[in-house]
């Protein structure tokens, strides 16, 4: 059963072949028995179990929709009713969410069942998983690597087989970077596409949620239910929702592909390089045209981000003062011991990394020298993108410099972890949608194919990403013991 797609568990649903009781109970179980992979933080079974007998009603009256009854998991940075909510934090590990996130209540309102709240870096800075409170997550295909960060635990689970599909969050890469290294599909859809109501927030302008699932169009099914104007979201776009199954099947004979000549240089593993060159080979055969570009701008992208996103998470991070909600030290003495104090010792080394980092960019005398000049960077990069992508249609390179990392091999060099996002961090600066799928393997390692796009063309990624899933196999592969 674990091994079927959304699509395949919603006909076997509807046929009455298994009911979701018997699903849900099912990946419970499986839960369970890879428990060592570390990918949930909070396992819900009693819920998931009346969500699912409740499925089980909906579909017995025949009003399902397709991902009713189906078991999914949500990053833990998405605020559940009645659940606890860490964002992979000590200074949330007693928190429990008054209400649900948008995306939350849109899976719930679909029927889908929740089996509990995924492992990620801790308020999802990180590119390992290790920044979390509760642990690294391992990698299925190699217990000893990483699996990715920062929504390691839910690329961990999808992986494994350990959920139908699951959310994640992209800042800089963290829902495409921990996919190519689990070897799974992942997309960050266009800024605004999805609410970002409810989910904790790491850098506001960058933070955007999106499916983490085994092939296209899994991921296709999961935008459905996640993407659409919220007005609790000011910044989500009132644009209406295409239907993103609609065009899966479309030819791609005359796509015209771009492959930033930024992308391919110094840095990336030639294996990786190689594994990438086969599969643009792949779209080549389905009648793609490829045209080499040059984004001089992407080089610049790092640097930004490493002055824009600290600074807004130094400002949204304020509100864990140890006073309305979260971790409070022990008997402070006064107002400022207990801020002191609980922020010290609620918040891991790298969050306060961030804090000190962002709040020295934005304090008088340096903020024009950093935070005023990281978003005139910002903007070089959005018009590199704009004018690639007036020549091209969408445009193609790596997703990460190399294979899955061991664990522990990268925590005590900040920058070292800093630049493996270096392919992933320009897109959420221009804020376009990008997808990592599975294009090979590299000594038994997954590698990820980045396909980026136009704003809101969420429809014609899945469409260029699902054609390659029909013609290759990479989506397919299980890794050794969870078969
Ligand atoms: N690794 C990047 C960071 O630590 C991106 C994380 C993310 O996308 N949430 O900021």
């Amino acid at each position: 059963m674990h091994n079927k797609t959304l699509a395949e568990l919603n006909l076997g649903l509807q046929a009455k072949k298994f009911s979701s009781v018997e699903l849900t109970q099912f990946f419970l179980n499986r839960i369970d028995k890879h428990i060592q992979l570390n990918a949930y933080i909070t396992v819900t079974p009693e819920l998931a179990l009346a969500q699912a007998k409740a499925a089980d009603q909906r579909l017995a009256k025949g009003t399902s929709d397709l991902l009713t009854g189906i078991p999914i998991a949500q990053k833990d940075i998405f605020c559940t009713h009645g659940v606890v909510t860490t964002c992979g934090s000590k200074m949330l590990a007693n928190f429990t969410a008054p209400y649900n996130a948008t995306v939350v209540e849109k899976f719930n309102q679909s029927g889908a069942v929740m089996l509990g709240k995924l492992n990620m870096d801790e308020f999802a800075m990180g590119s390992s998983n290790e920044t979390s409170y509760y642990g690294a997550v391992k990698n299925p295909w190699d217990i000893n690597t990483v699996p990715g960060g920062s929504s390691g635990g839910s690329a961990a689970a999808v992986s494994a087989r350990l959920a139908a599909c699951a959310t994640g969050t992209d800042t800089g890469g963290s829902i495409r970077q921990p996919a190519a290294l689990c070897g799974i599909t992942g997309l960050k859809p266009t800024y605004g596409r999805v609410s970002r109501y409810g989910m904790i927030a790491y850098a506001s302008s960058l933070d955007q949620g999106g499916p983490m699932t085994r092939s296209a169009e899994d991921a296709a099914i999961m935008l459905q239910t996640m993407a659409g104007f919220d007005e609790k979201d000011s910044t989500s776009v009132n644009l209406p929702v295409p239907d993103y199954r609609a065009d899966l099947n479309k030819s791609l004979v005359g796509l015209k592909i771009g492959l930033p000549k930024e992308f391919f240089g110094e840095g990336l593993n030639e294996d990786v390089a190689k594994t990438l060159a086969l599969a643009i080979d792949e779209y080549r055969k389905l009648g793609a045209e490829i045209v080499d570009i040059s984004m001089p701008n992407l080089k610049l992208a790092i640097p930004a981000y490493y002055v824009i996103a600290p600074a807004e998470c130094s400002a949204n991070l304020s509100r864990f003062d140890g006073v309305r909600y979260g971790y409070r030290c022990e008997s402070p003495v006064d107002l400022t011991d207990l801020y002191t104090r609980s922020r010290g010792e609620g918040f891991g080394k790298e969050v306060k990394r961030r804090i000190l980092m962002g709040t020295y960019a934005l304090s008088t005398g340096y903020y024009d020298a950093y935070y005023l000049k990281a978003q005139k960077i910002r903007r070089l990069i959005s018009e590199d993108f704009k004018t690639a992508l007036a020549s091209v249609d969408v445009i193609m390179g790596p997703v990460t410099p190399s294979t899955a990392f061991g664990i522990g091999e990268k925590m005590d060099d900040p920058i070292a972890m800093y630049l493996s996002d270096i392919y992933t961090i320009a897109i959420n600066l221009a804020g376009v949608p990008a997808m990592s799928i599975p294009a090979g393997f590299v000594a038994g390692m997954p590698v990820g194919l980045q396909l980026i796009g136009d704003y809101f063309s969420e429809d014609r990624l899945l469409n260029i990403a699902h054609q390659y899933q029909q013609v290759t196999d990479w989506h397919n592969f299980i890794p050794t013991g969870f078969e």
